[in-house]
């Protein structure tokens, strides 16, 4: 039987870190703060950015919320991003993805200064992360290797395969198990035989999109399997990419959907705006 990775336990512990040392900064006087762009009435985007203001809440930051209509032209975006750049009561600034169309979310990431991008999607932050020296960390992928250091899965010298090749997912995925010493395979949609080169992995991240897409002959007996995937089923209920129920009874370590994953990335943001305030006032 597979041990089940209890991301809300993990998440927990990270966020009552957060929340021990933000009570210590705002007894000195400072208070980190998070502002959070929405453009739009997407409904999934509005339960995250929901979940990242009760979190910022729970830990003690200030919560900031820019809820701009779908007509928001990409000047708007880009001057209110550079007002919150200006703004000292704000060190980690977010703009939920994806945005209305019409709009660029390359030059939104960009014009984000680097010291606030908490989300660590600026170019500059991607090309520290890729030399191994950086300040802040993609909030999902730091979220899985968390995890894996909490239930103490060590990833040196395993075969680690990512499916998925996202800039936000599969690609800083693949960089931060390579960092850890494993040895990683990224496959995407043009993967040919994709099933042999998932059978060979020790550790097993999907990061596609697809519900239930990773079936248990896909897995390797006793491999760790991590499920990014954020997905409905047939009958409209939350589940992830992986078809848990099969695959729990083949690997060692499996996260569910809900309660694997998710809630790590948004204790990760916490841990990053944390990290971004201190930084900001040499602390
Ligand atoms: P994405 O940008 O759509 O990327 C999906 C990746 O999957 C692409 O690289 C694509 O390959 C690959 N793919 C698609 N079909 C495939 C196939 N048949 N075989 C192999 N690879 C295939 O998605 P994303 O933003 O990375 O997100 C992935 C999943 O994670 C989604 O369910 C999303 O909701 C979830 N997510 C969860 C969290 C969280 O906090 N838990 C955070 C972010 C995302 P190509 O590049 O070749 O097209």
């Amino acid at each position: 039987m597979a041990v089940i990775i209890d991301g809300k336990k993990v998440s927990a512990e990270v966020k009552e870190q957060v929340r021990l040392e933000t009570a210590e900064l705002i007894k000195k006087g400072v208070q980190p703060g998070l502002a959070v762009i929405i453009v739009g009435d997407d409904p999934a985007s509005r339960v995250y950015v929901n979940n990242k203001k009760k979190a910022c809440e729970a830990v003690g930051f200030l919560s900031r919320e820019y809820a701009l209509p779908a007509t928001t032209t990409q000047q708007e975006l880009l001057e209110l991003v550079n007002k919150l750049n200006d703004d000292e009561e704000i060190n980690g600034i977010l703009c939920q993805l994806p945005l209305p169309k019409g709009l660029d979310e390359k030059s939104v990431i960009e014009a984000i200064s680097p010291l606030k991008d908490v989300d660590a999607f600026h170019a500059s932050n991607v090309g520290k992360i890729m030399i191994g020296d950086y300040d802040f960390l993609p909030c999902t992928p730091a979220g899985v290797m968390e995890m894996l250091h909490s239930y103490n899965i060590a990833v040196e010298g395993k075969k680690c395969v990512v499916i998925g090749r996202s800039n936000i997912v599969g690609k800083p995925m693949g960089m931060l198990l390579l960092h850890e010493n494993g040895t990683v395979t990224i496959t995407h949609s043009r993967t040919q035989n994709l099933k042999e080169v998932t059978r060979e992995a020790d550790i097993l991240v999907a990061a596609i999109g697809k519900p239930k897409f990773v079936t248990a002959d896909m897995v390797k007996e006793g491999a760790v399997v991590i499920d990014v995937g954020m997905d409905r089923d047939e009958n409209g209920k939350l589940c992830g990419d992986v078809d848990f129920e099969n695959v729990k009874d083949k690997c060692s370590a499996i996260t569910p959907v809900p309660g694997g994953v998710g809630p790590m990335t948004i204790a990760v943001l916490m841990k990053n705006t944390l990290k971004a305030c201190k930084l900001q006032n040499n602390l």
